[in-house]
């Protein structure tokens, strides 16, 4: 370790976070660069807008390798999609568990972008660590700190990503002090996704929040994305949800994507968030457009 990196991990007394503070690091301090990394050979940096999409869940085979062709050859960066999926309900679709992350790592093997899904319980970190390459913590987990600490951990050992979620009603603190757990246990390619704060004047599943997209920018020299899909809950606003994330220095955006032929239930289950996944036309025509604004 560098001595330059050493200094930098000593954390000043009464400090809540530091690791990941804008201000812990001389390169990041006055301007709003973030940290570059590569993630199976995804180059990650804040000068070019990362395009994280995929279905909501892995239901199918078929529909997960079509997904995953679809945003692959509209341009798209990874491939998320979840396998163990935390509902409010019981009663819903729960994931494929394992047979999910066989399925994405099929899908990674045809399109070779790299994999995106969540882990909920910390004893199955080893498992979903062995198939993805960012580990996902979702809105509900922000604050499960022993997960945190254990993702944190598998992240550093194995050179994975953490995607981090923010919580329902986050303040600015709690975030950063989320990503400072994953950091303090040596991870380094951390990014969080703002997903909408979950108050809403009742047509939107939840709120999007792009000022403190910006909030964050400036406080910490981690990648920011965006997530228009959970925000909004609604596909006709994800593209105007994304512009907006954008304009706020978003460094990219996570979409949910669905076949334009999309059923409503597949194997007996209804579609995930159905009604926030773009269709495939659509997600293709927003990337054409991201692509000529550079
Ligand atoms: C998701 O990304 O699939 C998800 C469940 O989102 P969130 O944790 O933001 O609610
Ligand atoms: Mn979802």
């Amino acid at each position: 370790m560098s001595l330059e990196r050493e200094l930098t991990n000593l954390v000043p007394e009464g400090k809540d976070y530091w690791l990941v503070a804008r201000e812990s690091r001389k390169e990041f301090r006055d301007n709003l660069e973030t940290s570059s990394f590569r993630i199976r050979g995804v180059e990650v940096h804040g000068n070019k807008t990362l395009v994280i999409a995929g279905p909501c869940a892995v239901h199918s085979r078929e529909q997960t390798l079509e997904i995953a062709k679809i945003v692959k050859e509209a341009g798209a960066d990874m491939l998320r999609g979840g396998a163990y999926k935390p509902r409010t309900s019981p009663y819903a679709f729960q994931g494929l568990g394992e047979e999910g992350l066989k399925i994405l790592a099929e899908a990674r093997e045809h399109t070779g972008l790299p994999i995106v899904t969540e882990v909920m319980d910390p004893r199955l970190v080893e498992l979903i660590g062995q198939y993805a390459d960012v580990l996902q913590i979702g809105a509900r987990n922000m604050q499960n700190f022993p997960l945190l600490v254990e993702v944190g951990k598998y992240a550093a050992k194995h050179d994975k990503g953490v995607l981090l979620k923010t919580s329902l009603m986050p303040k600015l603190n709690e975030v950063l002090c989320a990503a400072e757990y994953l950091a303090n246990e040596g991870a380094e390619k951390i990014m969080i996704c703002e997903r909408g704060i979950s108050v809403t004047t009742g047509s939107t599943r939840n709120t999007p929040h792009p000022s403190f997209v910006r909030e964050l920018r400036q406080a910490t020299f981690l990648p920011i994305l965006g997530d228009p899909s959970h925000s909004t809950g609604n596909r006709e606003l994800v593209e105007h949800t994304s512009d907006m994330y954008l304009a706020a220095r978003a460094n990219g955006l996570l979409i949910d994507v669905v076949r334009d032929d999309e059923p409503e239930v597949i194997d007996g289950h209804k579609v995930c968030d159905y009604k926030q996944g773009l269709p495939a036309a659509r997600f293709k025509g927003y990337m054409e457009l991201l692509r000529r604004k550079g």
